[in-house]
């Protein structure tokens, strides 16, 4: 990216994120993502969110290192996830597994209010840092095991998963309101895991849709609570 502007690395990226979506058109039921996520993304200096000696790939297609064997979730899967959530600015929206804080920063943009949790209290106070310098001002974060979600605030308008369950969290269910979205990879820990879209209908009955297959990192300990 040395060679690339950050106007330039921005366009790459969207133009690697589009490809993506047209390759997985029939896996993911779209063959493009909505506007405004895609303006999201747009907007979210990536480069912010990685470690300084990788800001060079930081437009990359792929995931990258944080630190604490943690990772930055590819831009695609970024999209993918964020558009199967279906957000309204108007949204309350939980997300489980800050890391650097990235997906925060474009939920920010894209709802009224993001509460984020991640179990590592290094990464929750680095995110929320870098959250607070960069100007995203609605993500409240703290730390804590996102098995059991976030009950004071919830219901929550969708929750988002960032890390490998091996079921769906029965809390994370019992906190989204009617009509709201639970998107989550679901699988064993650093295989391919299927990503689901949870979906809550306006009378409380629950769906569950697979997409397609992913590999994040685990859910860490989240069957000793709940
Ligand atoms: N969304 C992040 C990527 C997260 S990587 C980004 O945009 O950078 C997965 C994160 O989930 C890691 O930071 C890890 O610490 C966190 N995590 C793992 N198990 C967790 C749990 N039980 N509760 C909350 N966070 C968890």
């Amino acid at each position: 990216m040395s060679l690339l502007t950050h106007a330039q690395g921005i366009e790459q990226m969207l133009a690697d994120i589009r490809t993506e979506a047209l390759y997985t058109r029939d896996l993911i039921g779209r063959d493009a993502f909505g506007a405004r996520v895609m303006s999201a993304l747009a907007k979210v200096p990536r480069e912010q969110f990685v470690p300084e000696a990788l800001r060079a790939a930081a437009f990359d297609d792929g995931p990258l290192p944080i630190g604490h064997g943690q990772t930055i979730s590819q831009p695609y899967i970024v999209a993918l996830m964020t558009d199967l959530l279906a957000t309204q600015a108007d949204h309350r929206v939980l997300e489980i597994g800050t890391g650097s804080g990235y997906q925060t920063a474009v939920l920010s943009l894209l709802c009224r209010q993001v509460y984020s949790m991640d179990l590592i209290p290094d990464l929750t106070r680095t995110a929320a840092a870098r959250l607070t310098r960069l100007g995203y001002h609605n993500a409240e974060l703290r730390s804590g095991n996102g098995y059991a979600g976030w009950p004071e605030h919830a219901p929550y308008d969708g929750i988002i998963v960032t890390a490998a369950a091996t079921h769906i969290p029965p809390a994370l269910v019992d906190q989204l309101r009617p009509g709201g979205n639970l998107v989550i990879p679901v699988g064993p820990p650093y295989l391919s895991q299927d990503l689901k879209v949870v979906h809550k209908d306006d009378h409380g009955s629950v769906t569950t849709r697979s997409m397609l297959g992913v590999a994040f990192v685990p859910l860490v300990d989240h069957e000793q609570i709940g």
